[in-house]
C-alpha cells in the first residue's frame, strides 16, 4: 500500500491561518501589532529568496516586517550594531538574521548577540540550552514543523523509536530533543555512523536532515515508518534542467513507508509558518499575554 503523503503545503496553511487569528486578536484586544525583523547580508540568490518570502508572509498574517539588507562587506561590528538596536526596539518581537553570514564575520557570535526572547529561530545558546533542559524555550522552526507534523499523523509519540539523521545545530540537534522531550526513543545517526540501514530498520519515525539527494534507501525503512524528509537538494537532470529532490529516495520509499513529506511541499512550508508562529509567541511572552496553543 502506498504511504499516506504528509501535506506541508495545506498544514502550513492551516497554521497561518490560526497565526493571522492570532495576531487579529492581539490587535483588535490589546492594540498590540507583532513585528518580525528579518536581516540578509551579502546578495545569495537563494537567501534573498528566502528573506523575499518571509517578508510577504509575514506582512500577509497580518504583522509587521522590518527587512534590513546590508552590503557583502559589512562590518561585523555594525551588524552586530544593528542587532543591539532591535533588541531594543520594543515593536520588533521577533529577529531572524538569514544564514549563511559572510566568511568575515562569526555566525556564533552574531546569533548570541541576538536578545534570547527574540530569537525567532532558535539558534541563540540560551534557546538551546532551555530545550536540552526541557525548559520554555523559542524552538528552531525547522524541527518544530517537523514535530507538529509528526503528531497529526502519529498522535502520542511516546515509546516510539525514532532515527534522527544529522546532527546539525540547527536541524538534528534540536530535533532529537524534541523527540526526546515527546518521549520517543531516539537515536542520532550521522557521517560516522557505523551501519546506518540497520539502525533505520528499527524506526517508526525517520527525520533525514542530511542535504545529500535521495540518500535514504526504501530497502532502509520499515515498513509503515512516517518519514519527514528535511533535505532540499538541488540536482541537475542532464537536459539543462534542474529539480529539487530530498534526502529520501522519496519514490520508492513510499511504497514502504505509512507517512512521508515529499520535497517540494513538505517540511518547507512548514518552517517559514512556525517562524511566524514564533513570532507570535515571543510577542504574548514580551507582553505577559497567553500564548497561541
Ligand atoms: P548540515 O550539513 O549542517 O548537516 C548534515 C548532517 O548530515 C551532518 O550531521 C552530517 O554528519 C550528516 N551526514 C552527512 N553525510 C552523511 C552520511 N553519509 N551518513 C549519515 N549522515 C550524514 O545540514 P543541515 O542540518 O543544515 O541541513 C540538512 C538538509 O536539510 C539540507 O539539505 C538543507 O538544505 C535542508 N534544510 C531544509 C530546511 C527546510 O526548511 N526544509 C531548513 C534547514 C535545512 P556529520 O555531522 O558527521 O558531518
Amino acid at each position: 500500500m502506498t504511504a499516506r503523503i504528509i501535506d506541508g503545503k495545506a498544514f502550513a496553511a492551516i497554521l497561518r491561518e490560526s497565526v493571522a487569528e492570532h495576531v487579529s486578536h492581539l490587535k483588535q484586544t490589546h492594540e498590540i501589532t507583532p513585528g518580525l525583523a528579518v536581516v540578509l547580508v551579502g546578495d545569495d540568490p537563494a537567501s534573498q529568496v528566502y528573506v523575499r518570502s518571509k517578508g510577504k508572509q509575514t506582512v500577509e498574517v497580518g504583522m509587521h516586517s522590518y527587512e534590513y539588507k546590508l552590503p557583502a562587506d559589512t562590518s561585523e561590528a555594525d551588524l552586530l550594531a544593528l542587532i543591539e538596536q532591535l533588541n531594543l526596539d520594543p515593536s520588533v518581537h521577533g529577529i531572524l538574521v538569514q544564514l549563511p553570514l559572510p566568511q568575515h564575520i562569526d555566525e556564533a557570535l552574531v546569533i548570541n548577540a541576538i536578545d534570547p526572547a527574540k530569537d525567532v529561530d532558535g539558534f541563540h545558546i540560551s534557546n538551546a540550552g532551555l530545550l536540552a533542559t526541557g525548559q520554555q524555550a523559542m524552538v528552531p522552526c525547522t524541527p518544530l514543523g517537523c514535530l507538529m507534523m509528526l503528531r497529526e499523523y502519529c498522535g502520542n509519540l511516546a515509546g516510539l523509536n525514532a532515527v534522527v539523521i544529522g546532527r546539525s545545530n540547527i536541524v538534528g540537534k534540536p530535533m532529537a530533543q524534541l523527540l526526546l522531550r515527546e518521549s520517543c526513543t531516539v537515536t542520532v545517526v550521522h557521517s560516522r555512523t557505523r551501519n546506518l540501514p540497520d539502525i533505520l530498520s528499527g524506526a517508526d519515525i525517520v527525520v533525514a536532515a542530511v542535504g545529500r539527494p535521495l540518500f535514504v534507501q526504501a530497502e532502509w525503512i520499515k515498513k509503515g515508518a512516517t518519514v519527514i524528509d528535511v533535505g532540499i537538494n538541488r540536482i541537475d537532470q542532464g537536459d539543462g534542467t534542474t529539480r529539487l529532490v530530498g534526502d529520501v529516495d522519496y519514490d520508492a520509499a513510499k511504497e514502504v513507508a505509512g507517512a512521508i513529506t515529499p520535497v517540494p511541499g513538505g517540511v518547507g512550508p512548514m518552517t517559514i509558518a512556525c517562524l511566524l508562529a514564533n513570532t507570535v509567541t515571543a510577542c504574548c511572552r514580551a507582553h505577559s499575554l497567553p500564548e497561541p496553543k
